[in-house]
């Protein structure tokens, strides 16, 4: 496209397409690149937006087909100790006015979905499954337009806005994001529990299409700065729970057992009794404050939204599903300089762990090992596959594979 656009938005969560939104209303020639398939299909929230806030975008969401899942007509939080609790409600007939939403349950899927429609309808363009993978700078440093990972994939605009979440990579190419320190993020697990839409009525005292924010406090998150929650959705709850990243390593606690134990609390179980887990997910928020807001704009670009550390959360639903490692944010030298990141070491404490074993011992087990997405063999195939891609050269790996290789496919 040799096009210059007026505007070149990363990410099409909640900030980009309000900007989307506001900027093609306006006349401005704007196109959204988003890296998922479609908007929503890689994000994940606790369940909540508030109508206000999106009623500046769009004032008449409700008559839209906006696909809200319940009114929330009343906000309860919890106090809980180990065993028990009480709980503080707050319920008013304004909440039920239709004309008056202050606050609803989404999904961000069908959100997300709904939301950059809306944008199109405005005149932007929406293009997805496309990665932005580095800024475009002119000779004077200013930035002009991004790079993607589509073939002759770069765009030029006369400005930039990165909505792909605060900690973004790209945001850190501006020169102005620092790298984010552990105390500063916090981690939650959330799950989608399925439960007939009649059950949830009457498990929280609602109306079909109306609903129950539960904000939970205490013992729950064990010691830990952080905080529980279950939402009602049309025909499911969310239940999450999260803490602060440097609490989690100092405590060494692991999510998942947060949120099973949060599961069987005498409060909650009762609520989720009988459901089905449906989805299960882990992302990253930003808890620094204001301290931590980054300089959000600069020759050629502007910063907005949230932090979303997307590969995280990825590699963090892969790593941590059986609770074989233990995370913890360190400071690391890599060939571009020094940067803090999250390292998954071996959780010594699990049934799993061996302890060391010789590299014959584990090629040993590697040869022979398989489970139900392939075999150990391919997986390590893979990963000296990828290391050679990226020009890493690990004697490790190396030595490992060619003594799995020897021992042939038995
Ligand atoms: C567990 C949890 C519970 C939460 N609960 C609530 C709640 O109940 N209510 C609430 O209001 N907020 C909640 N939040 C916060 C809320 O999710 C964020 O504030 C919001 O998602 C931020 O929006 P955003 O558009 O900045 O970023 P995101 O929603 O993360 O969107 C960023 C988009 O950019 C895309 N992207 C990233 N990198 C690239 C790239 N290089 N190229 C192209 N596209 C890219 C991503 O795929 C994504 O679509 C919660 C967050 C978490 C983690």
């Amino acid at each position: 496209m040799s096009e210059t656009f007026d505007a070149v938005i990363v990410g099409a969560g909640p900030a980009g397409i309000s900007a989307a939104c506001l900027l093609a209303e306006k006349g401005a020639s704007t196109i959204v690149l988003e890296r998922g398939e479609y908007p929503g299909s890689k994000n994940m929230y606790g369940g909540v937006l508030y109508g206000h806030d999106l009623a500046r975008v769009i004032p008449d969401f409700a008559e839209r087909n906006c696909p809200i899942e319940r009114n929330i007509v009343e906000s309860r939080i919890w106090f809980v100790s180990q065993d028990g609790g009480y709980s503080v409600s707050y319920r008013d007939r304004a909440f039920e006015s239709s004309a008056r939403y202050n606050a609803m349950t989404v999904g961000r899927a069908k959100f997300d979905r709904w939301f950059a429609d809306q944008a199109k309808g405005k005149g932007a363009l929406l293009v997805c499954s496309t990665v932005v993978t580095d800024l475009l700078r002119d000779p004077a440093g200013r930035i002009v337009g991004v790079r993607t990972d589509r073939p002759e994939g770069d765009l030029r605009a006369r400005v930039v806005l990165l909505a792909d979440g605060v900690n973004s990579p790209l945001a850190r190419k501006t020169g102005f994001r620092p790298e984010p320190r552990p105390e500063h993020v916090a981690l939650a697990v959330k799950e989608v529990i399925a439960l007939p839409e009649e059950v949830v009525n009457e498990r929280f005292g609602v109306e079909s299409g109306d609903g129950v924010t539960v904000e939970i406090l205490g013992d729950i998150t064990q010691g830990m700065n952080g905080i529980a929650f279950l939402y009602t959705n049309k025909s499911s709850v969310s239940l999450g729970i999260g803490a602060n990243l440097a609490d989690f390593a100092r405590h060494r606690a692991r999510p998942y057992e947060m949120i099973e134990a949060l599961k069987t609390h005498p409060m909650v179980a009762p609520c989720i009794k009988g459901g089905k887990s449906r989805e299960y997910m882990a992302h990253w928020l930003a808890e620094g404050g204001y301290q931590t807001i980054p300089q959000l704009c600069g020759d050629g670009y502007l910063i907005a939204g949230d932090s979303a550390e997307e590969e995280s959360a990825i590699l963090w639903r892969r790593e941590m599903i059986r609770g074989g490692y233990v995370p913890a944010m360190l400071t690391v030298a890599t060939p571009q300089g020094v940067v803090s990141a999250l390292v998954f070491g071996p959780n010594e404490a699990h049934a799993d762990y061996v302890g060391a074993l010789s590299l014959e011992d584990t090629a040993a087990i590697i040869a022979k090992a398989a489970g139900v997405m392939g075999t150990n063999r391919d997986y390590l195939e893979q990963v000296a596959r990828q290391l050679d891609t990226l020009d890493i050269q690990d004697d490790y790996v190396e030595q490992l594979i060619q003594l799995v290789r020897g021992i042939g496919n038995t």
